[in-house]
C-alpha cells in the first residue's frame, strides 16, 4: 500500500483554545510567561508547547506545519513566506562558505538563479546535470557535495525525478536529498521515497487561490530545530516567517487539496491527449510517450492522477505570445505565470518563469522558446476548454 497523504490529513482532528473546528488564529507577535524560567528554557528549545515569538514559533504555523509533516509523512515542518524562502532557508542552512551542490539543470526559475548567482557570494558552487542521467548526477558529487537538489517533477519541462534513485546516491555519499515537489502534492511523497527534505511553494497547488504566497520545508525534527535555533538556525536569523493569518487560510485550503488534484490531474489528462492528437509538440508525464511516464507510475499514488502541468511547444516565442493572447480572449484561461489555481494559467516559460536562466543554458537542457506550460485548472466541463482552445488554434493557423 502506497503512502497516502490524503487519508493522513483525513485522520487529523485539530481543536481552537474553545473548541473550534477550525484552529484559533494567533493574532499576537509575542507571548507572555507565568514563570521567567520557562521563558528561558523556551528560548533555549527545552519547552514543548510554549510560544516565545511569532518569528521563532506561532500556533497558527504550527497547525499548518502539522498538516504538512502528515501529509509529507515527516517529523516535522515549518512554514515560510514564499516557496523562494523555503528553498533559499534550507539549502543555507544545510550549506556552508565552500561547500558544492549537485543541481538538476531544470528547476523553477528563481531557484535556478540562487543556486547559479547568489550563492556565488558564499562561494558555494553548484553542478547543473541532468537529473534523469543518475550516473551524470553520482559522476557530479565532490568531497565537498552537501546536497543533491531537484524537483519531484520538474519545472518547466515536466521531467520526473527517480526519487528512490537519487535517495540511494545521497545515502552513499552521506549527502542530504532536498526535493522541491510544489507540482505533484499528493500524487508523490518524496520523503517517503527518500528524500531528506521536502520544500515547497504553497503559493500553488497547495493554497490553490492564488491570493498569497508561501512555503514549507517538511523534514525530521532535529533539522526543524536547527532551523529554529535562536543563535545558528536560518529560519530564525533570516526570519522568513508565515503570517499567521495566511497560515490559517492556507490551512483550511489543505484540507481540499486531495480533490483539487484529482480534477486537475483529470483535466489535464484531457487536454493533453487533445493536443497531441491535434499534433503539437506536448509533454505531459500522463501520456505513454513520456519518457519517464513508467517511473511517475512506481513513484505516485494512483488516486491523483498525473498532475496538473502540461507543456506544449510551438517553436517561436511570437507564436507563444499569440496563441496564448486568443486564449486569454477566448476565455480558456488567464496569461499569467504561477500555477495550482481553480483557473488554466498559461505563459511561454523561457521568456517568463524560466527568463533567469541565460538562453543558452535553455538550450541546453531542451527548453525551446516555443514552450507554452499550462497549469490546468479545476473547470467542470473540460471538452467546453478543449472547444475554445480549438478555436484559438484554428484562428491561429489560419493567421500563419
Ligand atoms: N518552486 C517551484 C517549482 C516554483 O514553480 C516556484 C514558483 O513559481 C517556486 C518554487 C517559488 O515559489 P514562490 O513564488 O512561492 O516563492
Amino acid at each position: 500500500m502506497k503512502f497516502d497523504p490524503a487519508t493522513k490529513i483525513q485522520d487529523l482532528l485539530q481543536f481552537g483554545e474553545y473548541g473550534d473546528v477550525n484552529p484559533s488564529i494567533t493574532d499576537s507577535a509575542t507571548y507572555t510567561f507565568m514563570e521567567a524560567k520557562t521563558m528561558i528554557d523556551t528560548f533555549h528549545g527545552q519547552q514543548e508547547g510554549c510560544f516565545l515569538y511569532s518569528r521563532h514559533w506561532n500556533p497558527s504555523n504550527r497547525y499548518l506545519a502539522d498538516n504538512l509533516a502528515a501529509i509529507e509523512g515527516t517529523e516535522s515542518a515549518w512554514v515560510t513566506a514564499s516557496g523562494m524562502s523555503a528553498i533559499t532557508t534550507a539549502i543555507l542552512e544545510l550549506c556552508n562558505a565552500g561547500d558544492h551542490i549537485v543541481s538538476s539543470i531544470t528547476t523553477y526559475g528563481g531557484t535556478f538563479a540562487f543556486l547559479a548567482n547568489y550563492l556565488k557570494k558564499f562561494n558555494i558552487t553548484v553542478s547543473f546535470v541532468d537529473i534523469t542521467r543518475l550516473n551524470d548526477v553520482e559522476s557530479a558529487i565532490k568531497p565537498n557535495t552537501r546536497i543533491i537538489y531537484t524537483e519531484s517533477m520538474t519545472n518547466p519541462l515536466l521531467q520526473i525525478s527517480d526519487l528512490p534513485g537519487l535517495a540511494d546516491i545521497a545515502n552513499k555519499h552521506h549527502i542530504k536529498l532536498v526535493v522541491d515537489n510544489t507540482f505533484t502534492p499528493m500524487m508523490i511523497a518524496p520523503a517517503n521515497l527518500g528524500a531528506h527534505i521536502v520544500v515547497y511553494s504553497m503559493t500553488k497547488f497547495i493554497n490553490g487561490k492564488n491570493d498569497c504566497v508561501a512555503g514549507a520545508i517538511c523534514a525530521d525534527k532535529e533539522f526543524i530545530m536547527a532551523l529554529s535555533d535562536v543563535n545558528t538556525g536560518s529560519a530564525m536569523l533570516l526570519g522568513p516567517v508565515l503570517d499567521p493569518l495566511r497560515s490559517s487560510s492556507i490551512q483550511k485550503n489543505l484540507h481540499t487539496l486531495h480533490i483539487r488534484m484529482k480534477q486537475h490531474s483529470l483535466n489535464a489528462l484531457y487536454l493533453a491527449r487533445k493536443f497531441k492528437e491535434a499534433g503539437l509538440r506536448t509533454i505531459y508525464p500522463g501520456l505513454e510517450d513520456h519518457p519517464q511516464h513508467e517511473l511517475m507510475k512506481t513513484l505516485m499514488h494512483p488516486d491523483f492522477g498525473f498532475g496538473g502541468m502540461i507543456a506544449i511547444d510551438i517553436e517561436t516565442s511570437g507564436k507563444a505570445d499569440r496563441l496564448m493572447e486568443l486564449m486569454q480572449i477566448h476565455g480558456v484561461g488567464y496569461l499569467a505565470v504561477s500555477l495550482g489555481y481553480f483557473k488554466t494559467l498559461f505563459s511561454n516559460s523561457g521568456k517568463s518563469t524560466s527568463s533567469e536562466v541565460p538562453v543558452e543554458v535553455q538550450k541546453e537542457m531542451g527548453l525551446s522558446e516555443g514552450l507554452i506550460r499550462f497549469s490546468v485548472g479545476l473547470d467542470h466541463d473540460i471538452e467546453h476548454t478543449w472547444e475554445k482552445i480549438e478555436k484559438c488554434l484554428k484562428i491561429f493557423q489560419n493567421e500563419k
